[in-house]
This record gives C-alpha cells, structure tokens and sequence, in this order.
C-alpha cells in the first residue's frame, strides 16, 4: 500500500510509533524513525533488521523541542531520499498531575513536545512537499481530545491543540495536494498500559465498549489507511481508535 514512499516517523523506537514503522516497512515504504536517545534507535533499528534486513530503515535523534535542529534531520531526509511522503508526528508524553500540583514549567514540558514540536516537523516537510506536488501528514491525537481528562490537563489541551492543527492544515494545504489527517487512540497496550497492575487494566477494560485495551498493531493499521492512497479524499479527519471508549 505505500510502496516506494518515504516516511519520516517521530516516536518511532517504540509504542505506537514503532508499529506504524514496522507496517510502514511491511507495507514497501523507505522509513526513518526518529527517537529521543541514540541508543533506543539502534536497539529498534536491530530489532528491524532481525525481522527484515531487507527493509530499508534508518534513524535519527534530532531533539524535537528544537526547531533547528528538526529542520536539520528534515532535510537530512530530503537529502537523502530525494523527498517525504509521509510524515507521522506522533511522539508525545501525558501527563496526570492534579491542578494545584502543576508547575508552569511542567506545563511547558508537555505543549513543548505535543504541540510545539509538530509545528516544527511540519513547516520544513511542508515546504519539502509543496515542492514535489504533494504529500501527506498524520498527527498522534488522543480520545482526550473528545472526553477531556480528570487530571493532568496539559495533555488534553495539547491534544485538542493536534486536532486544531490537523483541521485547520487540511484546509490550508488542501490545494497543494498535502492531506493532513489524525489518529486518535485510545487505551493502547503500550509499555506505559502494560506495566499496570492487571487489575488496573480489568478496571479500565470494563469501561472500554469493546472490552480491553486496544494492541499498538490495530493502531498503526490506520495510520497505513490514511498514508495509503485508499485514503485520498480524506484530509482533515481525526479517526479515532479506541473502541468506543468515553471515559
Ligand atoms: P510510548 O511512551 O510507548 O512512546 C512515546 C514515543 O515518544 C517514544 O518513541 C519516545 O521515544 C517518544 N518521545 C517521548 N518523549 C520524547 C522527547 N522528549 N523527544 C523525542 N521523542 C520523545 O507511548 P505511546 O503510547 O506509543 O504514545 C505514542 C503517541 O500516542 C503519543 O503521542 C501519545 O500521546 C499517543 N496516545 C497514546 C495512548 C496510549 O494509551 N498508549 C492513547 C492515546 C494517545
């Protein structure tokens, strides 16, 4: 589905991120993930090639929260691949400190990379895909962008800012061929959900429609639907994923 594309993907050592790379590869695309620390890279990137060594997957550590040095890794890509397809933003953090218990620098911390840093992946991609005649974004959104959260409220501010963004892009780039859509998940058995308590992780699953947590695998299927062109009228969607959870 997305043979020959080349797809930029933040968060990529694992998670979520980890499993659009590796869809993203099984699916013929040329990737490069980008993670926080030199030595998670190399440890995805060996998993990668013990899987496939055939698939064609790099990596890199560009502080996201830096706009020169995201614009760096961006055109690093550029330059190597010739152009970006696809570009996936999808590194995050959450964040569940009660109000009166937050610090502003903490705040900060979590618009920083949730938000801030999606601008800058985005603007030197944009630029890179208005060239070529088109392209395609895919923003890491969440169902607290629907529910709100009782606690911690950087991180649904943050995601409704992604929603915000996805929209309002979409409409922008519409006529430049660049699609920008979001996923957004919901409980997603990702380390953070796998180191609960199993009886946390009942309590939880009873309040999910569906009735358990969502696995990172079903999540990535729709970030292949909407960089695939199976998806070529859809712009300005926030798909979600979260088996109908409201909580
Ligand atoms: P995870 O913690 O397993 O992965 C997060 C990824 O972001 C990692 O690859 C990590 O390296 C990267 N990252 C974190 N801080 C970073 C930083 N400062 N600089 C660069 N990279 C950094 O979490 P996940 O569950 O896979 O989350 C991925 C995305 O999905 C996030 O945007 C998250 O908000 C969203 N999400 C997750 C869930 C869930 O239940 N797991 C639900 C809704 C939304």
């Amino acid at each position: 589905m997305l043979k020959d594309k080349v797809a930029v993907v933040t968060g990529g050592t694992r998670g979520i991120g980890f499993s659009v790379v590796k869809k993203y590869l099984q699916n013929g695309a040329k990737v490069v993930l980008f993670g926080s620390r030199q030595e998670t890279v190399d440890a995805a990137l060996a998993q990668l090639a013990g899987e496939n060594p055939a698939w064609e997957v790099t990596g890199m550590c560009p502080k996201l929260t830096d706009a020169g040095e995201v614009e760096k890794a961006i055109l690093a890509v550029k330059e190597k691949y010739g152009r970006i397809d696809i570009l996936v933003n999808n590194a995050g953090i959450s964040q569940s400190t009660p109000l009166c218990d937050y610090t502003a620098e903490e705040f900060d911390k979590i618009i920083d990379l949730n938000v801030k840093a999606l601008f800058y992946a985005i603007l030197p991609t944009v630029r890179i895909m208005k060239e070529q005649g088109g392209g395609c974004i895919i923003n890491t959104s969440s169902m607290v962008a629907i529910s709100g959260q009782q606690s911690g409220v950087g991180y649904p501010t943050s995601k409704f800012a992604v929603n915000g963004i996805t929209i309002s892009l979409a409409r922008e780039l519409g006529r430049d061929h660049i699609r920008v859509n979001a996923v957004a998940p919901g409980v997603t058995r990702t380390d953070m959900v796998a180191a609960l308590p199993a009886d946390t992780v009942q309590r939880i699953s009873a309040q999910i429609p569906l009735g358990r947590p969502g696995e990172p695998e079903e999540v990535a299927d729709a970030f292949v639907f909407l960089a695939s062109d199976m998806a070529s009228y859809v712009t300005g969607e926030v798909l979600s994923v979260d088996g109908a959870t409201r909580i």
